[in-house]
């Protein structure tokens, strides 16, 4: 059994849904570790700065006359050298942490707000875009709010640090060493600019590969039989081509701009050579450097060198983590179709339903018009018809699975878009016709609403003993905890449905929607499920979807759908000898089983 690791304590007080998603928003949440990242680089800084003093001081006794007094500088600049180990540990410690839990929780976030959002965003986006925004823009931004944090911070620190001791010792040679250093920035700006567009395109192609792979592992089977493995692979390598393309544009770029960078900043350090070295020539007493001022100067000047290149990487940083933000941003601005009503959850629920002119549209097509229902608690009702006359959007539509129109479903007389939407689905199980199993045990898939499925394993052999499926399960080579595999592939559809049929039985709520729980099972496992459906209707609610006159037939009350619109209504008996669609329906059924008897 894996156990989630316990989240950072400074990331749990953020996961809450209160905070605002904008990064200066995150950014602000992380101040606090931001300061003490700030405070202990600044230690850091002024330690390399006394270890600069030191060396002066260091390299000046050892050429003076009483060279053995150069031992008490240079245990200094080993003690400060433990000051800055320390401290420059401890600021990458808060600083790349504050990035992490970000990380953590924008992670945490991303997924609350995925389960909120609905069919309309999710037809836009597809899993293998939303798990590449996920992961890779995720880091993008991890790297802004931690590496390129503390290299802008350090940047100003150690330009203050290294300077003080340049500019202390000749600021002739200190103008003349920085004089590269405004096309340094004329350089890494314009790189940046590159960077962030290349960026974008890298991690949009990265985006349509996952998709692309995404969608053909879910659909082996169908590439498999129809032979298109070879046309699924052309069209892979171009997918993959972009991405290596988008790639090494971005490679190019970065390949070009650390070279540039770092040449022109060696060019700094040749000046410095070349006037340096002819001013230590002169010596101090003709206003030249002593050896101890050249060394502390080149020492200095150095320090500045990586946070020079450093602050065209982070600006880099800043422009990939922006890229990346914009990408996920897209994702936290969807806004969720079905959303909290107003009202309190109410303290318990009778199960009464009743539907008042309920229309719905998808686009421009009407796929329901003014249905009416009314159903007392503990009723049953079958909802019948052909393909495509509404029947799951009704279903659906209960359980606020689409975004149901205000006034339209009550449940207990409450519209349930005044309720929140929780309670609404707590109190309404719904077990969908196209059974989704996760890949992992039989027990927990039919367990999954449980806190604890594995302690509850008598409910687990209940339920599945009444959806028909026990003898099944005990059969399989490790019986409940048998992993199903990817969305069930070892199961067949029957067994899948009524695995998915006792995850709905093991809820136990109060109103039980059942999508055609019998259109992938024979004769004799029909008759035993609609047994068990009986047993239920005598617990609870129970609205059940079928095309089957023998399901229908055991339900108080029966209603017809046709184009959306509620055509018959009554009990099996009115309704056959009503003579219209139900009766039709009950015709030909009983022909076919006649005929399957032959
Ligand atoms: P049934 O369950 O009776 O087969 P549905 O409720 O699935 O019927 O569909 C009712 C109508 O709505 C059909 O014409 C169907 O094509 C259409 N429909 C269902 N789902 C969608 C969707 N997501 N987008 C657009 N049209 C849809």
């Amino acid at each position: 059994m894996t156990t989630a690791p316990s989240p950072p304590a400074t990331a749990r007080s953020l996961s809450s849904d209160d905070g605002s998603t904008t990064l200066g928003a995150q950014f602000r949440s992380q101040m606090p570790a931001y300061v003490r990242g700030s405070i202990v680089l600044a230690l850091f800084q002024l330690s390399m700065n006394r270890i600069d003093w030191m060396g002066k001081r260091a390299v000046d006794l050892l050429f003076g006359d009483t060279p053995e007094a150069a031992a008490r500088p240079a245990l200094m600049m080993l003690l400060l050298a433990v000051v800055a180990f320390v401290t420059r540990i401890s600021s990458r410690w808060f600083i790349f942490n504050a990035g992490r839990d970000v990380e953590y929780d924008l992670r945490a976030r991303l997924l609350a707000h995925l389960h909120k959002l609905g069919a309309a965003f999710y037809r836009k986006m597809s899993a293998g875009e939303i798990m590449s925004r996920a992961s890779g823009d995720l880091l993008q931004v991890r790297l802004l709010l931690g590496f390129g944090v503390l290299n802008l911070v350090n940047v100003i620190f150690a330009f203050v640090s290294a300077l003080q001791v340049m500019s202390r010792i000749s600021l002739k040679l200190t103008l003349a060493s920085l004089i590269t250093f405004p096309i340094l920035l004329v350089i890494t700006r314009s790189f940046s600019k590159m960077m962030f567009s290349k960026t974008r395109s890298n991690q949009e192609t990265l985006g349509r590969l996952s998709d692309m792979l995404q969608g053909n592992l879910a659909g082996v089977r169908v590439v498999r039989s129809f032979a298109l493995e070879g046309r699924e692979l052309a069209r892979f390598r171009v997918a993959n081509s972009a991405y290596v393309e988008a790639s090494l544009g971005l490679a190019r770029v970065r390949g070009l701009m650390q070279p540039i960078v770092a040449t022109t900043s060696a060019a700094g350090v040749l000046i410095f050579f070349w006037y340096g070295g002819s001013m230590l020539l002169a010596g101090p007493e003709n206003g030249g450097l002593s050896a101890g001022d050249f060394f502390a100067f080149w020492s200095a000047l150095l320090r500045m060198t990586w946070p020079i290149i450093a602050l065209g990487f982070s600006i880099s940083i800043v422009q990939r983590g922006r890229a990346g933000y914009i990408r996920l941003k897209e994702i936290f601005d969807a806004v969720p179709e079905v959303v909290d009503g107003p009202e309190p959850a109410p303290a318990s629920i009778a199960g009464a339903l009743s539907v008042r002119k309920l229309s719905f549209n998808y686009g421009n097509k009407r796929a329901l018009d003014a249905v009416d229902l009314e159903l007392p608690a503990g009723r049953s009702l079958a909802i019948m018809g052909r393909t495509g006359s509404g029947k799951t959007t009704l279903a659906l539509l209960l359980a606020r699975l689409l975004p149901t129109p205000r006034g339209s479903v009550f449940v207990d007389d409450k519209d349930v878009c005044s309720l929140p939407v929780a309670a609404v689905r707590a109190a309404i199980g719904y077990a969908q016709q196209d059974a989704f199993l996760f890949s992992t045990t039989v027990s927990r898939n039919i367990g999954f609403a449980l806190e604890n499925p594995d302690d509850e394993m008598d409910r687990i052999r209940a339920a599945a003993s009444e959806a028909q499926v026990l003898e099944e399960a005990m059969a399989l080579p490790e019986q409940f905890d048998t992993v199903v595999g990817e969305r069930g592939v070892q199961l067949s559809g029957g067994q899948k449905q009524r695995i998915a049929l006792a995850r709905a039985l093991v809820w136990e709520p109060k109103i039980l929607v059942l999508d055609d729980p019998l259109s992938a099972v024979d004769a004799k496992t029909e008759r035993a499920i609609l047994d068990a459906i009986d047993r239920q209707s005598d617990l609870r609610t129970v609205v059940l979807v079928t095309h089957r006159v023998a399901a229908a037939a055991r339900c108080d009350e029966v209603v017809v759908l046709d184009e959306g619109k509620v055509v018959e209504r009554g009990t099996h008996a009115q309704l056959v000898k009503a003579g219209g669609i139900y009766a039709d329906f009950a015709e030909e059924q009983a022909m076919q089983s006649e005929l399957a008897e032959l």
